[in-house]
């Protein structure tokens, strides 16, 4: 430790104690020399009295006998020494006998300034008269003066000083070496030992209590140091800890800062990525709705334009002063505006409910007067508070798609009239076809069927002949009219889940009897359990029919069909197989077997065929949302397959299967059936009875005409009613409609029959109040089904078509 000699402490405690020491021992001495001053002053006082008094007879006498030598030797006496230094004897009358004077060397030293001026003294000098009367006869005068006889005072006062200043001196070294011993040593002490720490840079925890200061200020003062020393050391430890803890959380944020600084730049170049992004998004689509509208408008929240682009302005011939500010509705007088799709009060009515507005088209009249179409597309706009602040949008010149639509709805409608033909015409020819086959095919089947008619072999392989090319005759019209219109895009399937092994094994059954003719045997590949399909059941087992019967027909005698179940490599789909060992298919016809009327060669065989079951197949297919191939090796078979997508499973119908298996044997004796039959062709009339006469329970009534036919439905009471749909006089729809309001009517079963098959005729029919449909030709045997199905109580409407017996399932029309 470094102090400087002045601001040592010791040396400052010595200063203190001799400026106080001396301050007061010179007051001390002060007060003491005073009081010497004061018994100085009197006692010279004193003196000179005591010398006057001496001097005063002597002088007495040399002032009556005027002996100026006499008062010269008083004078000098009274001067001689002593405090008197001057001295004067006048006589009564003024005269001078003698003076003298010796104060001029005392008056010039520095001490007379201390005495001040000498005091005088005057004494009368009287003589007592006889009588005893005092008489004047002269005066004694002197100056007295405390300066002569000052020189012991002065020596008291310089001995006095003097000691004050040893004293005080001593006193202070004396203090000194007791400061330094107790005091200024023991501090000395610990604030080397604090500095030495500090030097170190280490922190001290215990200051030693110096000896001998155990119980006084300074062992107390380094005791509470030590205590505040701890303090300090625990409120530092904490403070570093605290500082750890700070550093930590500032590096930790420092990092994050970081971390955020590096997102935030980072977000700042992506949104400066998004706002270029944005700005070229603006302007490609600023480009585009210019290059697919002609302009842009706006206006405010009243529906006045504020904005029209120049295209508009350019393609209208109007000016900018004739838009701008107003309203569609203030631009509707008809020199700007001449109309408006919809109206302006339903336009104004969109506006005030802030809807948008979806192609527009208005009449404007251009200022040349030429009308041009112009279409309008246009959004509510809303301010970031949601306020509607009015429209914006685009507007198009569609005059010359206006005159391109007028022209193609000219087209269209020419088309429709004639598609409408086109179906009437299949209509038609479905009707003008079926009507004379089905005589054809009834009468046949009824010289086949009919016992006891005597005819020949020959006349019976006629009859065969007749039947066989009747049948395929009305497959290959059904086919034609199937073909036509899938192509017309007219097909309505019915799509819906099909448990397709069981679907299977329906076909399998139908296929059986065709298989066994050629001594084929058709198996079904084991499946655990339903497998379902989307599909409409009655069009796919068309198409299964259709496949399996090509697998037979172009099989070889005694070969086998097989129907399997296969991967499909398209995910959700299911493929169903059909292989046959028949004759195969070149690889180069492979795609040629799916094209209408392509037999590939068969038409030179025996086989008979039409050439487009495959084409109806494959349209059947493709409208289920499946696919379908074939796969072929000349001699050794063909596997034809086709996708369907995957479906879960729909609840069966309750009472198909009891309703399958009822029984249809004609010769049971069933109870009495009265049957009305309405028709018009006296063939299709003949052909009834005949078939009726195979049961003999049952009684049949006919109607040429719908109006006879109403009258004797009521009056006849019939059980069942068959009708023809085509009468000449009333429609058989209307007859169907007009019987089931009538209350005995209402649950007597009518069933269809007609040539009409299209699917629009059946809904018809259905509505119309019609239980089932059965198509001319009809099947002798589903006839006698239904009759026995009536008679016996088991019939109900719909049955034909479930119980897959019907006509109607095999009907395009379904
Ligand atoms: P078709 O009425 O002639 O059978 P399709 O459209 O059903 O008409 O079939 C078209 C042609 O494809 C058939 O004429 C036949 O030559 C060929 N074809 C179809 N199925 C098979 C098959 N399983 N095996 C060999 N050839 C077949």
């Amino acid at each position: 430790m470094r102090v400087r000699l002045t601001d040592r402490l010791t040396l400052r405690q010595l200063r203190y104690t001799l400026v106080i020491a001396l301050g007061l021992g010179l007051l001390l001495s002060a007060v003491q020399v005073a009081r010497d001053y004061s018994q100085h002053v009197d006692s010279t006082m004193a003196s000179a009295n005591r010398m006057l008094d001496a001097f005063h007879y002597a002088a007495v006498q040399a002032a009556y006998t005027l002996d100026s030598d006499l008062a010269g030797d008083v004078v000098r006496g009274l001067v001689a020494d002593g405090p008197i230094i001057s001295a004067r004897i006048i006589s009564d009358l003024g005269d001078r006998l003698a003076g003298i004077h010796v104060g001029e060397q005392i008056e010039a030293t520095p001490v007379a300034f201390l005495f001040g001026q000498p005091v005088v003294q005057r004494r009368e000098l009287t003589k007592t008269q006889p009588g005893g009367r005092q008489e004047t006869i002269g005066f004694l005068e002197v100056e007295i003066s405390a300066v002569r006889t000052s020189g012991p005072f002065l020596e008291r006062v310089a001995l006095n000083l003097l000691s004050v200043l040893i004293e005080t001196v001593v006193l202070a070294g004396v203090l000194a070496l007791i400061y330094l011993r107790t005091t200024t040593r023991p501090i000395t002490t610990i604030v080397s030992r604090l500095q030495a720490a500090e030097d170190e840079g280490t922190l001290v925890k215990d200051l030693p209590v110096p000896r001998g200061h155990d119980k006084d200020e300074i062992g107390f003062l380094v005791k509470a140091f030590n205590g505040l020393l701890r303090s300090v050391e625990t409120e530092l430890r904490a403070r570093r800890q605290a500082e750890d803890d700070l550093r930590k959380a500032n590096d930790v944020l420092e990092i994050r800062v970081e971390e955020r600084t590096a997102h935030l730049n980072q977000e700042i170049a992506e949104r400066r990525a998004i706002e270029e992004a944005l700005r070229q998004s603006e302007e490609r689509f600023r480009d585009l709705a210019e290059v697919s509208s002609d302009w842009f408008w706006e206006t405010d929240e009243h529906g006045r334009f504020t904005l029209v682009s120049d295209r508009f302005f350019g393609v209208s011939g109007l000016s900018r002063h004739q838009i701008i500010g107003r309203t569609v509705g203030d631009l509707l007088t008809g020199t700007i505006i001449a109309d408006i799709s919809d109206g302006w009060d339903v336009l104004q009515h969109m506006m005030e409910q802030r809807s948008p507005l979806v192609r527009y088209d208005m009449t404007l009249r251009g200022n040349d007067g030429r009308m041009i179409f112009a279409r309008m597309d246009g959004k509510p706009v809303f301010d970031i508070t949601g306020q509607f602040i009015g429209y914006r949008g685009t507007g198009r010149d569609v005059t010359q798609r206006k005159i391109v639509e007028a022209r193609l709805d000219e087209a269209r409608s020419e088309a429709e009239r004639a598609n409408a033909a086109k179906s009437h015409f299949l209509a038609n020819m479905s009707h003008e076809l079926r009507t004379p086959m089905n005589a054809i095919l009834g009468f046949a089947q009824l010289l086949r069927a009919a016992p006891g008619q005597g005819l020949t072999q020959t006349q019976k392989s006629y009859v065969q002949h007749i039947l066989d090319a009747g049948d395929h005759l009305l497959r290959l019209i059904n086919e034609i009219l199937d073909l036509a219109r899938i192509e017309a895009g007219r097909i309505e399937l019915s799509i819906e889940s099909v448990d397709i092994v069981d679907l299977v094994k329906e076909c399998s059954d139908m296929l059986d009897p065709l298989a066994a003719g050629q001594d084929i045997t058709v198996t079904i590949e084991d499946h655990d359990g339903p497998l379902h399909v989307m599909g409409d059941r009655s069009r796919l087992k068309q198409i299964l029919l259709n496949l399996g019967s090509n697998a037979i027909k172009y099989n070889r005698h005694g070969g086998s069909v097989r129907i399997g179940f296969g991967v499909s490599p398209t995910p959700g789909l299911q493929r169903i197989l059909v292989c046959d060992t028949g004759i195969g298919i070149p690889q180069d016809m492979l795609r040629k077997v799916f094209e209408p009327f392509n037999r590939i060669g068969a038409d030179r065989t025996a086989i008979e065929g039409t050439g487009i079951g495959l084409t109806v197949t494959r349209q059947l297919v493709e409208h289920m949302n499946g696919a379908i191939g074939v796969e072929s090796t000349v001699g050794e078979g063909s596997t034809f397959w086709f996708d369907l997508p995957v479906s879960s499973p729909l609840p069966k119908p309750k009472d198909l299967d009891s309703q399958r298996s009822q029984p249809q044997d004609g010769t049971l004796s069933h109870p009495p059936l009265r049957v009305l039959y309405v028709e018009d062709n006296p063939a299709n009339r003949d052909l009834m009875r005949d078939v009726m006469d195979l049961r003999p329970n049952v009684t049949l009534v006919m109607a040429e005409n719908g109006k006879t036919g109403l009258s004797m439905a009521l009056s006849e009471n019939p059980d069942l009613i068959l009708l023809d749909m085509n009468l000449p006089d009333i429609d058989g729809l209307k007859i169907a409609r007009q019987l089931r309001t009538d209350l005995q009517m209402r649950d007597t079963p009518i069933v269809a029959v007609s040539a009409g098959a299209m699917a629009r005729d059946i809904e018809r029919a259905r509505s119309a109040g019609i239980d089932d449909y059965i198509c001319k030709p009809f099947d002798v045997s589903e006839m006698l089904t239904l009759l026995d199905t009536v008679a016996t109580g088991s019939y109900s409407p719909g049955t034909l078509r479930e119980n897959g017996t019907g006509n109607t399932l095999g009907a395009p029309g379904l």
